[in-house]
């Protein structure tokens, strides 16, 4: 039995009919930029997870920016980050000329550990960009209680996390803003590139929408500095087809996460933790195991997929070399990166493949 990592045809392969109708009306109505597609999105996406408001954009990491500029970081700033993760968390920091303090993870859940964070705190913190990393939340409360005390502006990179939920608030609510990420492979991912952001501040809000589109209050008035984050009318058609089934989508993700949990058996394996405080909507399910290299073989003898995610943390990337963080300095995310492999997980998996993989890894 064949089972891909990921396979995204089947999907798109269901929906094939109703996307590319819709498709059609935005090509003939020529809704290309922002336009009714992408409002209509705005408001179901808001009004399915309980966010006030939500604005469209062109990746994931255009709203990672444009939070930095919301939270004032700029040069001499430091803001305190999670080194596993993918690299966009930290651009937002780069782009505005603040710099990324790399903290450690926890070992359970393999998000940014408070602990580390309260270490790191100096005269010059200016924010924290938490990542729910693999769809878990992180430990929002502790996160937000050091932020209070040192008046820190706080970022949710939710690209991997859309409909988890911390406490049964849903992420991105938490902090200051929160961002999302609409790449094909995410959980509700679009035709091309998308993202959005949102923030539970109606003055946050605002200024992200100007910078948005050129920093324009009114055509062809200026009052920012702005960028060309739009997103594109096609991606709001697709993502309005996703987003009714998205539900369906995670439950099947979370179901195929309960069938890993109680059918792998594998000696020194780690599973991934389950925080009663959160949902997690399951972008991965990543074990770690000590011979992670061996098992990956094993299993593509088996013919089941897998990915490394990730395999260099970002305090040892050669674009941060200049940091100057050695090896060992961070050694849970680097440990974690060095045994973590990640099984496939998607809605359109079946029961007997689940099984196969399950049976896979318990032979090692
Ligand atoms: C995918 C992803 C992003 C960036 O998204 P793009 O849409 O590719 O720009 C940011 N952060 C995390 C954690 C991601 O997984």
């Amino acid at each position: 039995m064949k089972v891909p990592f990921l396979d995204l045809k089947l999907q798109h392969q269901a929906i094939r009919t109703e996307v590319l109708a819709a498709l059609a009306d935005t090509y003939d109505n020529t809704r290309f930029c922002l336009g009714k597609d992408v409002e209509d999105f705005e408001r179901a996406f808001s009004a399915t997870f309980g966010y006030a408001r939500t604005l469209g954009m062109n990746s994931g990491t255009s709203p990672l920016h444009i939070a930095s500029l919301c939270g004032g970081f700029g040069p001499g700033d430091e803001v305190i980050t999670t080194p596993f993760t993918f690299a966009s968390s930290c651009w937002g920091i780069s782009y505005v000329g603040a710099k990324p303090v790399f903290v450690d993870i926890d070992p359970d859940a393999w998000c940014i550990s408070p602990e580390a964070i309260a270490q790191a705190i100096t005269p010059r913190t200016k924010g924290i960009v938490v990542v729910h990393i693999f769809g878990q939340p992180a430990r929002m409360d502790e996160i937000m209680a050091i932020a209070r005390q040192h008046k820190l502006f706080v970022v949710e990179d939710c690209a991997q996390a859309v409909g988890a939920t911390y406490r049964g608030a849903p992420v991105g609510s938490i902090g200051d803003c929160g961002t999302f990420s609409f790449y094909p492979t995410k959980n509700l991912g679009g035709c091309g590139e998308g993202g959005a952001f949102v923030s539970k501040h109606p003055a946050v809000m605002d200024k992200a929408q100007l910078l948005r589109v050129h920093g324009s209050p009114k055509r062809y008035l200026h009052t920012e500095v702005g960028f060309n984050f739009r997103m594109d009318g096609f991606q709001g058609a697709v993502l309005n087809i996703k987003l009714k089934r998205l539900a369906v989508w995670t439950a099947r993700r979370r179901a195929i996460a309960a069938q890993y949990r109680a059918g792998l058996k594998l000696a020194a394996v780690q599973l991934p933790v389950v925080p009663a405080y959160g949902e997690s909507v399951w972008h991965q399910f990543t074990l770690l195991h000590p011979r992670r290299d061996d098992l990956r073989v094993h299993l593509e003898k088996c013919g089941v997929g897998t990915e490394i995610i990730y395999p260099g943390p970002m305090h040892r990337q050669p674009c941060y070399a200049s940091l100057g963080y050695a090896a060992g300095s961070l050694p849970v995310a680097e440990q974690t990166s060095a045994t973590c492999v990640s099984l496939p997980i998607f809605p359109e998996l079946t029961d007997a493949q689940v099984d196969h993989v399950i049976k896979s890894v318990n032979s090692f």
